[in-house]
């Protein structure tokens, strides 16, 4: 491959020095649970995002469902969630013992539709579950109206947005809590697994805290039934390293992802990413539309670029929600979407030399003669 979608080694040799100096740090301290630089980080996240509180977990599932129990959302609760998400968002509520009651997608921005989630209300209801997916934020004005309507709360997952605006301000500070992911691949990526919630909410945020550490406000003293899922000492380093250059990697995405939208052209039936005037996404994922997209995939791959499809199986088509008995057909925006879309490379891997590759290679692409190889205009 000559353009790779994503290539995490290049980004630990570009902070290799301080990477290195932190994790010596941590290992030469004696402290590797919950120590100075997990507090330090969380003060730091908490700032970037805006927010009051920030409490480290040990991945973005988790942090979903920390939030959602410290909530006492359980059995016989519903929570509204997008039906076009990564199935991360369904797992939490099912986890919990609540039911995912999935709403279609904005065909535009692939983001959960206001509209629709007032449709999908019921007396059960307690939350909505939006996404801010690829890293465009979600329509947060229109849901926290429709929640506050009905009495429900609204969790942010943020796991794919870190940094990116809503109305000019951060997500993660939009609803009542957010859930984050440091997955390594996210645009800020621990070295491991890792995650965090941030919340404005002063006794959420002390829950939460005691619901990741066995339920213990101190040392042997257990009030709830907790877990463990804390973020370890050594990645909250290097998350700290790595947040320093989260912005600029944001612009650097942005910057590719502005050579993309005013750069590919002629390319008959491809539907570029739509942004509403409202968001400042980060652009974690560059995701495209088109009906012959093995095609297109297949030509990109020749010419060495590397694709992916996010996702290509949504998850009420998954073996994971087959007791609720969905077909092909049951959300067909979502099937239309999770049918026609991929990924093109993303990331602040890339140079300038990758980026004019990609754009050479999909230029040149011809649309194989198909009749019905038009899909809905993103104009
Ligand atoms: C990555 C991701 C998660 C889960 O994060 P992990 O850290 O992998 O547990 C949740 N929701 C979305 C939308 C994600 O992309």
């Amino acid at each position: 491959m000559t353009v790779r979608f994503l290539d995490l080694a290049s980004v630990y040799a570009e902070l290799k020095m301080e990477l290195d100096a932190a994790a010596e740090r941590v290992l030469r301290s004696g402290y590797y649970i919950l120590g100075p630089e997990l507090e330090a980080f969380e003060r730091e996240f908490a700032a970037f995002c805006g927010a009051k509180y920030c409490i480290g977990t040990g991945s973005g599932l988790d942090a979903l469902i920390l939030i959602l129990r410290a909530h006492e959302i359980g059995p016989g609760d519903e929570v509204i969630v997008p039906c076009h998400t990564f199935i991360a968002t369904w797992l939490a509520v099912s986890q919990c013992g609540a039911r995912p009651v999935p709403v279609e997608p904005d065909e535009k921005t692939f983001n959960i539709a206001p509209d629709l989630v007032e449709k999908a209300v019921t007396r059960n209801t307690r939350a909505v579950m939006p996404v801010h997916l690829y890293g465009q934020p979600a329509d947060m004005d229109s849901i926290n109206m429709i929640a506050r309507k009905y009495g429900l709360n609204v969790f942010e997952d943020a796991a794919q947005a870190h940094g990116a605006r809503y109305k000019g301000r951060r997500v993660g500070s939009l609803g009542d809590a957010a859930a984050f992911s440091f997955y390594p691949g996210k645009n800020l990526g621990a070295l491991g697994d890792g995650g965090a919630v941030v919340t404005d909410d002063e006794s959420i945020a002390q829950k939460i805290r005691f619901l990741r550490n066995y339920g213990s406000p101190k040392k042997y003293s257990h009030i709830m039934k907790g877990c463990n899922s804390r973020l370890d000492e050594l990645q909250a380093s290097f998350l700290r390293v790595k947040l320093g250059r989260l912005d600029g990697w944001n612009r650097k995405r942005a910057q590719i992802a502005s050579d993309y939208m005013s750069k590919i052209e002629n390319v008959p039936g491809l539907l570029k990413p739509f942004v509403a005037e409202w968001a400042e996404p980060v652009w974690h994922l560059f995701v495209v539309r088109h009906q012959d997209r093995k095609a297109l995939q297949d030509h990109l791959r020749t010419d060495g670029i590397e694709t992916l499809i996010h996702y290509p199986e949504p998850p009420h088509l998954s073996g994971a929600y087959s007791e609720f008995g969905w077909k092909a057909g049951s959300f067909p925006i979502t099937e239309r979407v999770a049918g026609s879309i991929f990924s093109l490379p993303m990331g602040p891997h890339m140079d300038g030399k990758d980026v004019e590759e990609v754009l050479k290679s999909i230029c040149k692409f011809v649309t194989p003669l198909n009749p019905d190889s038009s899909l809905r205009s993103n104009a």
